[in-house]
């Protein structure tokens, strides 16, 4: 595929894109535009679409219906080498008798690329991944993210029109995985090429992504900015998927202006009376004199804060954030507030209703 130097439309275009395996449909018509340079991640529980919507853009399957546009060119039928995209898996394989330097220009030499050009990209990459002293060493010579910056360094020499990774670093151990999503999100902003990144893990997506497309059983659940799907979830699902801990959820009733359920709330008095979900974050709870009454369950420290899992009167679980060095235990009671600005109502459908208070 050419280079569409002169091209300045959506990088990734998505059109009613549906995958069925026989009566199963694992995608259902799924609609994306990705401009040049974003770093998308397509979030969402195991089994929910994202490696196969990520495999049907690669070309390593087939869509049973819709449209793919990459740079402006319908790639439906085009074949994964004709699609100028790079793909780094959580699986990465590394030949492990090459070097790393042999690694990283094994699909450069392949595609018969002159061999002093080779060298030359092989070592701006080297250098881009800090393998600069690694160069000759075998991969059981390196560490873990070591050898998954030698798999990413293997796409980046071919300098793909996009970048499309399914959990690239789900291998690694808690403290690397920080680590490497940082390094991630430097190398994008040096090489500015456009990236979708498949992820189950709503911290990675909320700290690496210009914007997440937040997925549910093949259906597009939102599309928007990390902090859009924090602040003004779509629904439920992305109420309760986003953040952590989630969301706190109370079914309950709207009556003149209160909302009626385990807790109480003052809501806008323009709302339409009938059931409803009200939703508020743990940090937006406040504990304050004359509030509801509640006892604490339990205490998380999980250091700069401290989460209070507590339990109102009517047996409503509520988690409530406060300061890492709370003197609150066990057993001790609290006095609750609702802020009208933090609420969240969703409807019977668990759509989010619109409130003018909204921050
Ligand atoms: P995710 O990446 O979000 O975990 P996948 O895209 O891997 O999800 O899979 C989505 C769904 O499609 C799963 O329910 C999976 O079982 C199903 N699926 C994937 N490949 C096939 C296949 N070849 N035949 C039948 N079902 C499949």
């Amino acid at each position: 595929m050419t280079r569409p130097d002169a091209y300045t439309g959506p990088a990734i275009e998505l059109i009613e894109v549906a995958k069925h395996y026989g009566k199963t449909t694992v995608l259902d018509g799924v609609n994306l535009t990705v401009a040049p340079g974003e770093f998308i991640a397509l979030l969402g529980p195991s089994g929910c679409g994202k490696s196969t919507l990520l495999k049907l853009i690669a070309g390593l399957d087939e869509l049973t219906s819709g449209e793919i546009h990459i740079a402006g060119r319908l790639a439906n039928y085009l074949k994964p080498a004709q699609r100028d995209v790079a793909m780094v898996f959580q699986n990465y394989a590394l030949y492990p008798h090459m070097t790393v330097r042999e690694n990283l220009g094994f699909p450069l030499k392949m595609s018969g690329i002159d061999r002093d050009v080779v060298r030359g990209k092989v070592e701006t990459a080297a250098h881009l991944l800090q393998l600069g002293a690694q160069l000759d060493r075998f991969p059981d010579e390196l560490s873990g993210g070591q050898r998954q910056r030698v798999a990413l360094g293997r796409a980046i020499v071919r300098e793909p029109y996009i970048f499309l990774m399914d959990e690239p670093l789900s291998n690694l151990d808690a403290l690397l995985r920080v680590e490497m999503r940082a390094e991630l999100v430097r190398l994008h902003k040096r090489v500015g090429r456009t990236t979708i990144y498949v992820t189950h893990d709503q911290v990675e997506a909320m700290t690496m992504a210009s914007r997440i497309v937040l997925m549910k059983s093949g259906v597009v659940q939102q599309v928007g900015t990390p902090a859009e799907l924090y602040a003004t979830p779509a629904n439920v699902f992305v109420a309760t998927f986003v953040g952590s801990p989630p969301m706190n959820m109370f079914g309950g009733l709207i009556e003149s202006g209160v909302f009626r359920g385990p807790i109480e709330a003052a809501v806008p008095s323009g709302l339409k009376p009938g059931p409803v979900t009200l939703g508020i974050r743990p940090e937006h709870v406040e504990i304050r004199n004359g509030g509801l009454p509640a006892v604490i369950d339990a205490v998380e420290r999980v250091g700069p804060d401290s989460y209070l899992r507590a339990r109102t009167g009517a047996g409503a679980a509520l988690t409530v954030r406060v300061d890492g060095a709370t003197k609150a235990k066990e057993g001790d009671r609290i006095n609750v507030r609702f802020p009208l600005e933090h609420l969240r109502l969703f409807d019977e459908a668990g759509n989010r209703m619109p409130m003018l208070e909204e921050s």
